[in-house]
């Protein structure tokens, strides 16, 4: 097998401790002798591994008491539509910073009146706009981090209002005060697993307060109650994100992590800033530390091909950005060691002496 560098931006890279786990468990479950895909979620020892998932979140992000985690089906997209139909009354402010941020936007339409305070568009959301969240509206949301464009918001806002992000890429990749948000979801499958799951951060007193007739399916109260078993949850993605968690947690948790991605971004940032071939796309202030965007110099036009063979030869998987910003995206995941980026970037050094 050959070792790849990993940096694709979701599903990305995993813990190999997780991989492996998930393995032995799709071998045999808790020593029953069956699969992990052929158990019953009723089965012993699976109401554990769910406890201990949601006890890892408690614990990794220091979750205050009133709150509750979910592991929901559908993604995080399903939560686009899901947090307004359970939190939109009248009207929501929503900060419009990208591909993601648009989505939600969309969803919450069906529901209520949406009231964007500020939109990066103009600058094909290279910069996270300056914004003021009013006080008047049922709650403010926002992407705390836009896997697309490369700009994340690091540190947490004040509100008057409850507040809602979406946290799919940049979740566990740094403390969060988790006590200033009403609600902090996202796919499972960028920081905290495999796809097919999201999680869901929810403040219990938050709910019950808007006027509409909620299907059980679709009211956060019936996951709380039901423990995320209303119907069959998805039990190999909810393992396998138990595993990272506990990987996470034994190499130090969120404050270790958080070391480590800022070891990462500065060391590939470093080289794009140095290195007159590369040309960063995200405003400086700005930047992401899960996902690098970088395009050529306008001098090296053409070239990108090029960078994309010899990057082959690394053993580097995953950089062709996304297509609607073009260059390249080296997404620094949790779980990328920090010499995967090391290798990248003499990969860069050595293309700078091609061209
Ligand atoms: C990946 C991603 C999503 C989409 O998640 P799904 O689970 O595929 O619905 C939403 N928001 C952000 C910020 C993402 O990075």
């Amino acid at each position: 097998m050959i070792m790849k560098h990993n940096f694709n931006a979701g599903p990305s890279i995993l813990p190999q401790q997780a991989i492996d786990a998930t393995i032995d468990a799709l071998r045999d479950f808790n020593n029953s002798g069956l699969s992990i895909a052929e158990i019953s979620h009723r089965s012993a020892g699976w109401d554990e591994a769910m406890d201990e998932c949601s006890v890892l979140w408690k614990d990794l992000l220091s979750i205050p008491d009133g709150y509750e985690v979910l592991f929901l089906h559908g993604g995080a997209s399903q939560q686009f539509l899901m947090a307004p139909y359970n939190l939109l009354q009248t009207r929501a402010a929503y900060l419009d910073t990208g591909v993601w941020a648009t989505k939600a936007i969309e969803a919450a339409r069906y529901y209520g009146e949406v009231q964007v305070i500020a939109s990066g568009k103009d600058s094909n959301y290279s910069v996270i706009p300056e914004y003021a969240i009013p006080a008047d509206v049922d709650y403010f949301h926002f992407t705390s981090n836009n896997t697309i464009f490369g700009t994340e918001i690091l540190a947490d806002p004040d509100s008057p209002v409850n507040m809602v992000s979406d946290m799919s890429s940049d979740i566990l990749s740094r403390p969060v005060n988790v006590s200033r948000y009403a609600m902090i979801y996202g796919g499972a499958q960028k920081n905290a697993g495999t796809a097919g799951l999201a999680f869901v951060i929810i403040k219990k007193d938050i709910l019950g307060k808007v006027s509409r007739d909620i299907p059980k399916f679709f009211d956060y109260r019936t996951h709380i109650k039901d423990k995320s078993m209303y119907n069959t949850p998805p039990v190999i993605p909810i393992f396998m994100m138990k595993e990272t968690l506990k990987w996470l947690k034994g190499i130090g948790g969120v404050a270790e992590i958080n070391r480590r991605n800022q070891a990462k971004a500065d060391c590939l940032y470093g080289e794009i800033d140095r290195n007159p071939v590369f040309r960063g796309t995200a405003a400086v202030k700005n930047r992401s530390r899960m996902n690098v965007c970088f395009v050529l110099d306008e001098k090296y036009a053409g070239k990108e091909n090029d960078f994309m063979e010899l990057t082959k030869k690394y053993g580097i998987t995953g950089i062709k950005g996304h297509r609607s910003v073009g260059g390249f995206r080296a997404s620094l995941y949790n779980a990328l060691p920090l010499t995967s980026v090391e290798v990248l970037v003499d990969c860069m050094k050595e293309f700078e002496k091609m061209v």
